[in-house]
């Protein structure tokens, strides 16, 4: 099973493969720059991170966007900043040979414009770097069928990370219905477009619409819950990245060995 976490590159984007081993894991997500500024930095050891990627064990790498980014935004200059900056992950991306771009959807007072700024704002993008879109707690993407609507009217090739704090606060409950939430994302956007998966626990309730995620088994979703959706057929040979929290309680070294235990 591909599992592993969203881990820093304070040191440097090679960095990524022993921060990654040391806790256990077999792939990885980052940020490819502060996620709460817009400064980008261009790339370093570039060449050095393509071959440790050949060689390792280590994939797939994910690169999620910055937290600041609003594709869906009315404000014209916080558009365009978000417009920049998601062009530059692509960019990234694409010079390290990352597999995915992972970014949220965005946010608008009229999702129907919402969405259709978003849509208009990656037809203006040209990458052959994969995009995914990821579900939301709320706001636009909190439905499957807002990123199906963005998936069909979009050039670029796209598909879905599916986090499950999300997707459990957005009101899919996957823990007493685990087959029927499947069976939506493979009625609307087809589950051939789901590659990756956010596997976070939630503090909060079913249809909360409130984003926090919590340590593996100890949320809302609990034990039970990962279980089933660690083993599920559908969902096996998907990869799997925590987001978990880092505290006194425990890392995410500890919650991969959580997750690898509940495998069957
Ligand atoms: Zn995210
Ligand atoms: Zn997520």
């Amino acid at each position: 099973m591909r599992i592993g976490a969203h881990v820093s590159i304070s040191k440097g984007f090679p960095s990524v493969f022993d921060e990654i081993k040391s806790i256990g894991g077999n792939c990885a997500q980052i940020f490819s720059h502060s996620p709460r500024s817009w400064r980008f930095k261009d790339p370093q050891n570039v060449e050095e991170f393509r071959e440790r990627y050949k060689k390792e064990d280590i994939k797939p790498i994910v690169i999620h966007n910055s937290y600041l980014v609003n594709l869906a935004s009315m404000d014209e200059e916080l558009h365009k900043k978000s417009m920049e900056n998601t062009i530059k992950e692509f960019e990234t991306a694409k010079s390290l040979g990352i597999d995915y771009v992972n970014i949220h959807p965005g946010s608008n007072r009229d999702p129907k414009i919402g969405l259709r700024r978003i849509i208009d704002s990656l037809n203006r993008i040209e990458t052959d770097v994969y995009l995914l879109l990821e579900n939301t707690a709320s706001k636009i993407g909190s439905k499957f069928e807002d990123l199906e609507y963005i998936i069909e009217n979009i050039e670029i090739e796209t598909g879905i990370t599916l986090d499950t704090c999300h997707a459990y606060a957005a009101g899919y409950d996957i823990v007493n219905d685990l087959d029927g939430v499947i069976g939506r994302i493979d009625e609307s956007i087809g589950l051939k477009k789901l590659k990756l998966i956010h596997l976070n626990d939630s503090k909060f309730d079913l249809g909360s619409k409130r984003d926090r995620h919590e340590h593996i088994g100890i949320g809302k979703i609990g034990v039970d819950g990962f279980r089933k959706i660690i083993n599920h057929p559908e969902l096996r040979k998907i990869p799997k990245i925590l987001e978990t929290p880092v505290d006194q309680r425990r890392g995410f070294k500890e919650n991969i060995e959580f997750v690898k235990r509940l495998i069957e």
